[in-house]
């Protein structure tokens, strides 16, 4: 028979994975609550069109990395390859900028036709924070510290490093551009291919390439932050303070570039040593121009994305994940086959009277001493054993104490040693 396998660069997260992911996301998932932002669950099939038009038809997402299909009546359909786009058509088709900002969340999976390779998936989970409604650098800051927040919390604080940059405004840009544009064509002869290219659709890229022939032309070309007005130099230093008075320490990249039209002023990523070439973790800014590509009015906007599958794989390099399990706290084993129902009662029962601990019955049909070996592998706490005579025994394995006791007893013992093994908050 054939093998169906996975698709590549898509993975099954499995159950030895999971607990993970639950860890981080309840985590992450308090400190949006926290920060008083929203919730919104966005669709993953979009019209091409959204994309084309907020994205941009020059960007590597749109021209290469889309999963496009025609769906049964002819519509252009995608797997959407990231959230902000989504999350700004659903805000304005909603109205939901009416005399009021927004602060909101999303997570969920993003699909991108790119070479997979450590760090970088066809499907991969973005943690995504778009912010309606406010222009300053105080909202750019909060999302800083949001993010910092959760380096924190998941103890990569130390593997991660922040890089700022303003990219100023629309009219900014373009002045800087055209130097820009003229500075690279008397260096045409460093350029490499890919860059002749972006000189055409997007020259502000060439200044994000990785290439290291052109690494000191580059680093010799105008700089966009020299180009700023006095309001986008004032955002920028403003910005710097909030951050200073936070203790959050930065770097200012001038390199730091995301090609589109309608990015303005504050953009940052954090990055990592840690996992090679991926090491993005973190990219977010300041967008003001991308809803009005949408709607007739104008709303400022910011926001960042996290890459879900990037951030635990930091976290397990840097051996963050060594506390994390899902071990029952109580083992349910049982002498005699036909006993099987009365186990499931007992259980049931162990639930009902210690609501916080993770009980579970061993169904396997093996004989008892096999359930006793499975139940210790577990890593479980405690073994309650229904003998033949119908005895109850309680062995606790921090204590190895074996005891004969009665059904209360049970519940009473294990409920005054208090908190046990993980339990998820
Ligand atoms: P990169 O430079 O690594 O390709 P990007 O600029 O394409 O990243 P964004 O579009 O800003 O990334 O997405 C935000 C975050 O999502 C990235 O910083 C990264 O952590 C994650 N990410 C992007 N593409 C992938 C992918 N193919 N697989 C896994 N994570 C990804
Ligand atoms: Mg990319």
């Amino acid at each position: 028979m054939s093998k169906i396998q996975s698709i590549r660069g898509m993975h099954s997260i499995l159950p030895d994975e999971t607990p993970m992911w639950q860890w981080l996301e309840s985590k992450v998932r308090a400190i949006t609550y926290r920060y008083g932002y929203q919730e919104v669950r966005l669709p993953i099939l979009e019209p091409v069109a959204l994309f084309e038009r907020a994205v941009g038809e020059s960007t590597d997402i749109v021209s290469k990395e889309m999963y496009n299909f025609l769906d049964k009546s002819g519509e252009h359909i995608t797997l959407r390859p990231e959230g902000t786009s989504g999350c700004v058509r659903a805000v304005v088709e909603n109205n939901m900028c009416y005399n009021t900002t927004q602060r909101l969340w999303y997570q969920g999976p993003m699909f991108r036709y790119e070479r997979p390779q450590k760090g970088r998936l066809r499907q991969f989970t973005q943690f995504g924070v778009e912010t309606f409604g406010m222009p300053g650098a105080d909202i750019d800051a909060e999302l800083i510290y949001m993010a910092w927040d959760i380096f924190k919390v998941l103890n990569v604080d130390r593997f991660i490093r922040l890089e700022i940059n303003s990219l100023g405004t629309l009219p900014e840009r373009k002045e800087h551009r055209k130097e820009l544009v003229s500075w690279f064509n008397q260096h045409r002869d460093v350029l490499d291919e890919d860059s002749l290219r972006r000189l055409e659709s997007n020259p502000l890229r060439i200044l994000d390439s990785k290439n290291p022939d052109m690494q000191t032309m580059i680093e010799e070309a105008p700089r966009l932050l020299d180009f700023l007005g006095e309001e986008s130099r004032e955002h920028f230093d403003t910005l710097r303070t909030l951050l200073d008075n936070a203790g959050i320490q930065y770097v200012v990249n001038p390199r730091l570039v995301r090609g589109l039209d309608y990015y303005t002023r504050t953009v940052f990523e954090w990055i990592t040593d840690e996992l090679g070439s991926q090491g993005t973790v973190c990219g977010g800014g300041r967008y003001d121009g991308l809803v009005e590509l949408f709607s007739d009015k104008k709303l400022p906007a910011s926001g960042f994305a996290i890459g879900i599958e990037r951030l635990l794989l930091l976290i397990q390099t840097t051996g963050g994940d060594s506390n994390i399990h899902h071990s029952p706290d109580i083992v349910v084993t049982y002498e005699q086959q036909e006993d099987n129902i009365e186990a499931l009662l007992l259980a049931n029962t162990l639930r009902q009277h210690l609501p916080t601990k993770k009980v579970f019955s061993d169904f396997s049909g093996s004989r008892l001493k096999r359930q006793h070996s499975n139940a210790l592998k577990s890593g479980c706490r405690y073994i309650v054993t229904l003998n033949a005579d119908r005895r109850l025994g309680l062995w606790d394995l921090v204590g190895n104490r074996h005891e004969t006791l009665r059904l209360e007893e049970i519940w009473k013992t294990i409920n005054a040693a208090g908190k046990t093994a993980f339990q998820t908050e």
